[in-house]
């Protein structure tokens, strides 16, 4: 079976971010393992910590079925506190648990993927993983891809979602879904603002934030879109 993770930040969890990850289970037919980044080293984090972030993600998959957490980048951040973590190492790290037959899909939102040659060994990524790739309003796909990175991805599109269990890596699928507006920024914006942010996260997410004062600091909140 694929292999799906789901990468980010996650600061917060929106429902944005399930209604593309549920999306992407539905399509795929594959449970997605929600993957918190781990906080940089020597910053302090920009809104709400690794642990707390982990811990919102843990309230917003509860009851949803094929959605679970994998902390694997926060665990090696531990182990390896002075380290950065980037994708692919997390990929190689993937690859010698599970083998370089399984196909594993990395799903990424459209800004993410028209920001991929900023990742580090980027193209190698093509030889670790697939993508599922959400639009996301404000960075349509339709609006055009960098030419670097448009003649890598030229023979990799796929239309058919069964087509990523036939090899392990190096495809990229558009999940056909609605563009979902939300985001993290403003609902940390709208938070300190003290503007109505409770609607675009869970109910539990919406809680554990007000019950644990997260977001309310201005100095740590970036500024509007
Ligand atoms: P911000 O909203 O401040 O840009 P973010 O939610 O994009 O933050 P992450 O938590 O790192 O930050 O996002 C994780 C992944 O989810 C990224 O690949 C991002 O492109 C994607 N994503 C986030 N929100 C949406 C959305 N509304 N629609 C589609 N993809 C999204």
């Amino acid at each position: 079976m694929l292999q799906l993770f789901y990468g980010g930040t996650f600061d917060p969890i929106h429902n944005g971010h399930l209604a593309i990850a549920r999306a992407a289970r539905d399509e795929v037919q594959a449970p997605v393992r929600l993957m918190p980044a781990a906080d940089p080293p020597h910053r302090a984090p920009p809104g709400a910590s690794a642990q707390q972030r982990a811990h919102l993600l843990d309230l917003a998959v509860e009851d949803e079925d094929g959605l679970c957490v994998d902390r694997r980048e926060l665990l090696r951040a531990e182990r390896m506190p002075e380290t950065r973590s980037y994708t692919v190492d997390t990929l190689h790290e993937l690859r010698a648990e599970q083998g370089d037959a399984v196909p594993v899909a990395l799903l990424i939102g459209a800004d993410s993927l028209l920001g991929l040659p900023t990742w580090r060994a980027w193209r190698s990524l093509f030889a670790l993983t697939h993508f599922i790739v959400a639009d996301r309003p404000g960075s349509p796909l339709d609006a055009g891809v960098p030419a670097e990175l448009g003649d890598l991805l030229a023979s990799r599109w796929t239309s058919s979602a069964d087509a990523l269990c036939d090899v392990p890596s190096g495809l990229v699928y558009r999940l056909s879904h609605p563009l979902q507006p939300e985001s993290a920024t403003d609902i940390r914006r709208r938070i300190a603002a003290g503007e109505p942010w409770r609607h675009l996260v869970p109910t539990a997410v919406a809680t554990a934030i007000a019950d644990e004062r997260l977001y309310l600091d201005r100095a740590t909140t970036p500024g509007p879109l």
